[in-house]
Order: C-alpha cells, then structure tokens, then sequence
C-alpha cells in the first residue's frame, strides 16, 4: 500500500479538492493517506483511529467520491436516496461529521442531514423527506425516522460506524443490529473505533468482508505530540492541586487557557466546576444531565475562549472536536484504561503538541498501573506544592474538623479540607504494587522506598515510577 502526500493524488474530484484546501488542508493526515485509496477502490475497512487524527475525511472524502456520479441537481426527492449512512455514538460527534461532510460536498449537488435525539423532529424529517444522500445520524433516532417512514435505507450503499467502541460502551449493539439489518447486503462497510475489546472484534467479523485494516499511531503512542505528566496529590488535596496546576503549569509557569477537566461522576462534574467558580476560575460543566442544548453551549463558549476550563464525563466529551485543545486534566484517574487513550486524544491533535495531566492519589494505583501497561509507558509521579485556601486558625493548628462539618463546608466554600504537614512520602519513590493489584498499604502510609541519592527538586519532588508489575 502506498502512501500519498499530497491531496491531487488520490484522484478524487476537482470540486472535492478545492473545498478542503478551501478548509485549509494542505496534507493529507497518515489515516487520509492510507484509508482514503482503500475506500475509493470499494474495500470494506476497519479503521484504528480515534478522532483528532482526521479519520472523518479518511472515509468521508472518498465516499463523496464514489457518491458523485450519481449525484443530480434534480428537485425530486426520490432522485436523492439515502446512499451513504453515517452512525455516530453522541449528537456532537453527528454534527462535527456532517459539519465536515457539508463542506466537503459544497461544490457538489450532493446533499447531507444530521439525524439525532434531544431536538425536535421536525426539520430532520423535512430534510429526510427532501431527499439526502448522505446521512449522519445517532442510531436511537434514525431508528424512529425509519419507523415513520421518513426515510429508507433500500439503496444505502456505504455505510460507516464511527467510534464504534463508544457506540457498544453507551448499548446500541440491538439498534445498530437493526439498522444494519435494514440495509442491502451489497454494499461497502466501514468501521471506525480507537479500541479494540472481544465485542469489537466480534462486530467487525459479522459486519466487514475481509476488510483491510488502517491503523495509525494510536494517540498515547505520540510521544512528541503528547506530553503527559502524573501529579501525585493526597485525596483532599485535589482541589487545591487542580487549582495551582490550572494557574502555574501553562506557558511558562502562568496559567493554563482552554483546559478540559474530566472526572468519573456526574456529580463530581457538577460539583467541581462550582468549586472552580468559585475561585473565580471561568468554568462550565458538561455531563449527561445537561440537555444538548446546554452542553452545546457550553461548547461553544469554550471554544470560543470565554470558558477557561470546561469539566466534562467520559460520555458528555466523547467526540469532541475542539483543534488544537493544548491541555487535559485527569483530576479522576478513568475507570477504564481505555478512556484514557479516549481523553487525552483530545489534546495534540493534527501535530499540534499537548499536555495531558493526571492527578493520583494513593487509591489510583491500580488504575494508573492499568494505564500503563495499556499504554506501555512508565509514568513518572510529580509531587506539586500549592497554597492551601483554608485559613481556618484551628487548621493552622492541625486540627481537623468533624466529618459532617468537613462535607459541608466544602460543599458551601468550594475549599478542600484537610491541610497536611510536609508530607515525607514525597521523598519516596513510587512503586506501583506488584501485578498492578492495590497495595495493601496505601503509599501515603510508607509503603514506598527512597532512592539512594535522590534529592527532591525545589518546586517539584519527582518520584520515580517503580519498574516492578
Ligand atoms: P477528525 O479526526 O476527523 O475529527 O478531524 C480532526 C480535525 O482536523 C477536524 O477539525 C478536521 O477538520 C481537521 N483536519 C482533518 N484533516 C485535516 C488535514 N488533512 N489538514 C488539516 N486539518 C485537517
């Protein structure tokens, strides 16, 4: 297979061409380069590639591609069948597709509707109805257009699943089932996905013909475009940790601008975003509670530049297009490795370096052990030094206070308690516990071993990421 460097190679059409270097593409991206003669030739395709890594104009471009003779300027609906068929897991990954996939065909009589849940029907039937050859669409609600008979999908001839593992983790496996069951047998399948568990594998025997796969460097690989740091905090000083890496860990030692901050928990997401409010951090929250419209917004303003730190669940961030995002938050070290690969791939993209942070705490062993050896990579632990904001005398004095006064005020201050005294255990090195299991001492305990000679730098004691697993 070779690959191709610059766009006029591929052969694709003269009015494809101007309208991406119309959108500023120069090169083709690596997953451009290898999907896009692949799929023009009619081949099935699993594709290994999240997004960032421009994979949508990997399938998108070539599809318009083979789309195009049949495309007509013709006012009947009937003249614009559904030919391509595009599934997505979440309405923003929909919209960003079909964002692209507009642009793509501006100079061409082809034409694209998005299909999603969480809005009115209305306009998506109207644009249904009117004929579409290419369709976008979240799985849930083509299903009730398809019911209604707002659309058919007898003459699909393409069809894409796009982050196809985040569609299985959210359970659309029994309606993708009954999408794909509606479809002609004929046809050219893609399928897109930036893991790859037992389920994956076993979709893609069913679904692809001998499909040839296109991987590219998957994103926890690109080293040079990824800079990724693991602060080691104890578990009630996050907040204060987040807050000073939010204001001193950005372009030469000042604060960090268009950050995205996940979290495992809805009502941390909620939770954290109000505590940064309040320490006058311009901060918003999108998580699955939030309706479509407010998380879009959310969105908006955060790309725009006037939210600062956006802090997003797994699932409110998947597929969000943000260019260029210089910086990641893990202030939750992610249940699953994978998610992982998934959030952070939302920093350095398309060259562009980044830096992704992790906080850890002493019960994040485990997960962080897990994110190294999918990612085979040893991280090693940063201790970071912050102002604590509670100024309470009797704090000063060591004293703590109650448990149910300890909740509260943090819920109604927005400060993390528990203030502690240098803590040795920075001047450990870290070792993560054999075979990646839970230490059954925690490491602020002193668990962990000093090296001979090591001296903690003054702003930032390293701890060295122990070798053993
Ligand atoms: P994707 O991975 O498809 O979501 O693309 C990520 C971002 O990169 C989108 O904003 C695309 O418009 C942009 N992009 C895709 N391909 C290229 C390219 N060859 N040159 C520059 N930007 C691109």
């Amino acid at each position: 297979m070779s690959d191709y460097h610059d766009f006029e190679h591929f052969g694709l059409d003269a009015r494809i061409v101007a309208a991406i270097k119309a959108m500023g593409y120069q090169t083709p991206t690596p997953i451009q380069s290898k999907a896009i003669p692949i799929v023009m030739q009619g081949k099935d395709v699993m594709g290994a590639a999240q997004t960032g890594t421009g994979k949508t104009a990997g399938f998108a471009l070539p599809i318009i591609q083979r789309l195009l003779p049949q495309a007509n300027a013709s006012m009947s609906p009937a003249r614009h069948p559904v030919r391509a068929l595009v599934l997505a897991p979440t309405r923003e990954l929909a919209d960003q597709v079909a964002d692209n996939v507009k642009k793509y065909i501006a100079q061409t009589p082809l034409r694209c509707a998005t299909v999603y849940g969480g809005v009115d029907m209305d306009p998506q039937t109207a644009a249904l109805r009117g004929g579409v050859e290419i369709v976008v669409a979240t799985p849930g609600r083509l299903l009730d257009h398809l019911q209604m008979k707002n659309t058919s999908l007898g003459q699909v001839q393409i069809v894409v699943l796009d982050e196809a593992d985040r569609m299985l983790d959210m359970g659309f496996l029994p309606d993708i089932s009954r999408i794909l069951n509606l479809l002609p047998r004929e046809r050219q399948s893609l399928m897109f996905s930036a893991t790859f568990s037992e389920e994956i594998k076993k979709l893609a025997a069913n679904f692809l013909k001998e499909p040839v796969l296109v991987e590219v460097a998957r994103r926890n690989q690109t080293a040079e475009t990824i800079t990724q740091k693991v602060v080691r905090v104890h578990e009630s000083e996050k907040g204060d940790a987040l807050l000073t890496i939010l204001r001193t860990y950005g372009p030469d030692g000042g604060p960090m601008k268009q950050v995205l901050v996940f979290v495992n928990a809805k009502i941390e997401c909620r939770r954290l975003a109000r505590q940064l409010q309040k320490q006058g951090v311009n901060a918003d929250a999108i998580h699955g509670d939030k309706t479509q419209d407010e998380r879009m917004k959310a969105l908006e303003g955060f790309k725009k530049g006037e939210i600062e730190v956006l802090v997003a669940t797994d699932v409110a961030a998947r597929g969000l297009d943000i260019v260029e995002l210089p910086f990641v938050v893990n202030y939750d070290v992610p249940f699953n490795a994978e998610d992982y690969v998934h959030r952070i791939g939302r920093t350095g993209r398309a060259g562009a370096s980044g830096v992704a942070i992790m906080l850890m705490t002493g019960a994040d062993e485990r997960g962080v052990a897990a994110i190294e050896k999918l990612t085979k990579q040893k991280f090693t632990a940063e201790a970071v030094e912050f102002e604590r904001r509670s100024r309470e005398p009797r704090r000063e004095r060591g004293e703590r206070p109650g448990r149910d006064e300890r909740g509260s005020r943090a819920e109604s201050r927005g400060y993390v308690p528990a203030p502690r005294p240098v803590d040795e255990f920075f001047l450990k090195p870290y070792e993560p516990a054999a075979g990646g299991a839970a230490p059954a001492t925690a490491p602020e305990e002193g668990a962990a071993q000093t090296k001979p000679g090591q001296k903690p730098p003054a702003r930032v004691a390293a701890l060295l990421g122990g070798g053993k697993r």
